[in-house]
């Protein structure tokens, strides 16, 4: 089990601050729009309930491209070529045009920090959020304010003023994995009804750990049984359990003068639940919009409405990937899914398949948002 390194008690003195810019949440999106910040001369403050880094929230698998253009490959631990998807009946071997890598969610977290040092970090529970031109974000260590804020705080939405986000009536997906000791070389994904009716299951190594889960975008489901089946099957023994929601819609980037990105966005794409590189894209494209603001160049107002549209440009490739997520969660046994899995063998088809994936969110975008700095 990690060991809990958050301050508690006497340690954990009462806030009361002001500052330019309030990032709550210090994970994939918070972490790197902080750094995207660095250098700007803005009084940035980061918040985040727990210490950084001692959360691991998901898997941890990425496109390599993303991570080394971000300095980020340091935390890598494993990289692969291909993905092996079995279904019930068969096995696919999918040649990727791009690596995927795994990484320690600790390290890379600690990496982004580095990039980020002029801003401050402290732990405290975001609770909700008194809207104006002077922002007002209300913790459990009290008050902060800001003119920017941003929730980076995940599927919760927690500073949105609308109806609150609750499972499993709402639209997520939910994710549940084991991380046993062991290695292995292949990135694996099993489209299987044995452990999970609409969904899909993995296997990632990472070193010297394995992640094992199951995914269901039927949030009613329970994927405790499907999780401890695969591990089981895998002959691994299902320890150190972490599992979340995960929203599979794209939601509103802005809402009442507050900025939201990553899951809080819905950035986290539907069908594959990969939020990794969605989180470090929009917040890269949410920090470009903020220097220009911080710079005196355009209003609070119209980086809401610019940082808002570039968010719902994507709404096609987002509503595409949800018809495919409904499409995969009806049919899982079926025989066209088999068959649509074994298409995939064919090297051009998968290369085609996974370049259109890669460019709903492409890397070159790390370099392009480099050279607006
Ligand atoms: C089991 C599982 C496996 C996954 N595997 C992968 C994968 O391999 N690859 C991939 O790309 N995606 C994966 N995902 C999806 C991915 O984890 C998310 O899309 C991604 O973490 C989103 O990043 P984020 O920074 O927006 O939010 P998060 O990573 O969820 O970070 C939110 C941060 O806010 C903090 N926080 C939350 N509420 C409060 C509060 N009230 N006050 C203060 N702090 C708060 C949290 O402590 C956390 O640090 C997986 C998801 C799950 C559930």
């Amino acid at each position: 089990m990690p060991v809990r390194a958050t301050k508690r008690g006497a340690a954990r003195t009462a806030l009361d601050r002001d500052c330019d810019v309030l990032v709550c949440g210090a994970s994939f999106a918070g972490l790197t729009l902080a750094r995207e910040l660095e250098g700007t001369g803005a009084r940035v403050l980061m918040v985040d309930r727990y210490e950084i880094g001692e959360r691991q929230t998901s898997a941890c698998a990425a496109p390599t491209d993303w991570l080394e253009l971000l300095g980020l490959n340091g935390a890598i631990r494993q990289t692969f070529p291909k993905l092996v998807v079995h279904t019930s009946r068969s096995t696919a071997h999918w040649q990727l045009p791009f690596t995927f890598s795994t990484f320690d969610y600790r390290e890379l977290c600690a990496l982004l920090r580095e990039g980020s040092r002029s801003s401050e970090f402290e732990t405290a529970t975001v609770e909700r959020l008194e809207p104006g031109a002077l922002h007002t974000v209300y913790t459990d260590r009290g008050v902060l304010r800001a003119p920017y804020v941003i929730d980076a705080l995940g599927w919760r939405r927690v500073l949105s003023s609308s109806q609150p986000i609750q499972p499993p009536g709402a639209r997520l997906s939910r994710g549940l994995e084991v991380h046993p000791p062991g290695s292995a070389d292949e990135l694996e994904i099993w489209i299987d009804r044995r452990y999970v009716r609409a969904g899909y299951s993995w296997s990632f190594p990472a070193g010297e750990e394995l992640r094992v889960g199951v995914g269901s975008f039927e949030p009613r489901d329970r994927v405790k049984g499907g999780t401890v089946a695969l591990a089981t099957d895998l002959r691994l023994e299902p320890v150190g359990y972490q599992g979340n929601w995960i929203p599979h819609q794209l939601r509103p980037a802005t809402e009442h003068g507050v900025f939201f990105v990553g899951d809080s966005a819905g950035h986290c794409l539907p069908l594959t639940a990969e939020g990794i590189r969605p989180a470090f894209y929009f917040a890269l494209a949410l920090g470009r919009e903020l220097r220009r603001a911080l710079a005196g160049e355009i209003t609070r107002e119209q980086a809401l409405a610019r940082y808002s549209e570039f968010s719902a440009k994507h709404a096609r490739d987002y509503k595409l990937l949800l018809t495919a997520q409904r499409l995969v969660g009806a049919s899982t046994a079926s025989a066209p899914l088999r068959w649509a899995v074994n298409s995939l063998n064919v090297r051009r088809l998968a290369f085609w398949a996974f370049n259109r994936y890669l460019a709903i969110t492409p890397p070159e975008f790390v370099q392009a948002a480099a050279q607006v700095k």
